[in-house]
């Protein structure tokens, strides 16, 4: 069967990034004999360079043509100081909305091999391996009345905590179904002691939860959740959070790998999903052929597990990224942690040689 990919490079090493990422997608589509085609769209700087507009309505219609789409990173110096319709940032958040994409999955894991470079303790975070499932179209990020007015002479800033029940199912679902891919224990973060939209949370997910007997269920304060990360993060599965929580604890997770470089993340709706490196277009590194492409590798395996349906393909992609860096590779951005620092396009060969030799 036929899958269209959508490639979507950006700024900054987003462009080197998804370079390789193109070799694994190609080297899949032969391997496995899946027929992909893909096409390359500008997004951000790229294209605000190229069209004045941050993203345009062709390529939105392409993205929602198709089965995925990857994207590497936007932003830079070059368009910081343009007017808020016209910041690269535009592009995703516009990208987020009309793809619907409320189901935001972030995936931690901490290598055998760079337990080191952790800021906590190695013990604490060997094995590591965990899901962030954030719900990212509602909550207070979103909520209305939302804005700062003037009442009794001053001003006064306001934000809505507000979740509908179709909102908090759709997500608990997602979490669920992730939780029996995996170690079936799905921890529900609230702040139900305190927050309607929490209370309105937990006695949803428990519902949902009846459905699914195989996954064990436990609810966590947010406090204590973040703090349990810190703790002992070996106890988490699947982390199922609303926006904001998510937003804060996915970064905290992510801090317990020491490396921004290597984290890939999915985001989920109804339609087509997109994929993303959590990192940034990094204008410091850019064009210097150092980027570290793991990320973006590892997210392209995300890909292939949720919108393509090809879970042999992932876990190709997932375990040889794991023999590389157990071997002693990795790039410049770890290299105190690395026995041999690879360039962002020897790294990708490495991971293509290793999935060779493994097929
Ligand atoms: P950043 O993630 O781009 O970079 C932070 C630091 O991490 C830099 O020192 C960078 O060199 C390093 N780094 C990041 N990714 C790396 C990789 N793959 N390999 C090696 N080192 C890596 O964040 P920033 O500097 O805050 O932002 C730079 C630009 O990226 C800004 O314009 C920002 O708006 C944009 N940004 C975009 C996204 C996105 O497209 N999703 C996300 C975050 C930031």
């Amino acid at each position: 069967m036929s899958k269209k990919i959508v490639l979507l490079p950006g700024d900054g090493i987003g462009v080197e990034v998804v370079r390789e990422a193109e070799k694994i997608i190609s080297f899949i589509s032969e391997q496995y004999g899946v027929e992909i085609t893909t096409e390359t769209h500008l997004v951000g700087g790229a294209s605000l360079d190229a069209h004045d507009i941050p993203v345009k309505d062709e390529v939105i219609e392409a993205c929602k043509k198709a089965d995925a789409v990857l994207l590497g990173a936007v932003g830079g110096p070059k368009w910081d100081d343009y007017p808020p319709e016209k910041r690269p940032e535009k592009a995703l958040l516009r990208l987020r909305k009309e793809l619907g994409l409320y189901n935001n999955l972030r995936p931690v894991m901490v290598f055998s091999s760079l337990k080191d470079a952790s800021p906590l303790r190695p013990e604490v975070v060997d094995g590591v391996d965990l899901l962030v499932v954030r719900e990212l179209t509602g909550g207070l990020y979103f909520g209305q009345p939302k804005g700062i007015s003037e009442e009794n002479g001053e001003e006064v800033g306001v934000d809505t905590m507000r979740y509908t029940v179709s909102e908090i199912e759709r997500i608990t679902i997602a979490a669920f179904e992730a939780a029996q891919k995996r170690r079936k224990k799905v921890t529900s973060v609230d702040k139900a002691n305190i927050l309607a939209s929490s209370q309105l949370w937990r006695k949803t997910v428990n519902r949902i939860a009846k459905e699914y007997p195989d996954v064990e269920l436990e609810h966590m304060l947010v406090d204590n959740c973040a703090m349990q990360l810190l703790r002992n993060p070996g106890q988490f599965d699947v982390i199922l959070t609303e926006n904001m929580f998510g937003d804060i604890l996915s970064d905290e997770a992510a801090m317990l790998t020491g490396s921004i470089g290597m984290l890939p993340s999915a985001s989920l709706g109804d339609g087509t999903g997109m994929y993303e490196p959590v990192h940034g277009s990094a204008p410091d590194i850019a064009g210097k052929d150092i980027a570290n492409p793991l990320a973006t590798l590892a997210s392209v395996a995300l890909m292939f597990r949720y919108s393509l349906n090809h879970e042999k393909a992932a876990t190709a992609i997932e375990s040889a990224i794991s023999k590389v860096l157990n071997a002693g590779f990795n790039c410049k951005d770890m290299s105190r942690h690395a026995r041999q620092v690879l360039s962002t396009s020897e790294m990708g060969d490495k991971i293509l040689a290793t999935m060779k030799a493994s097929s």
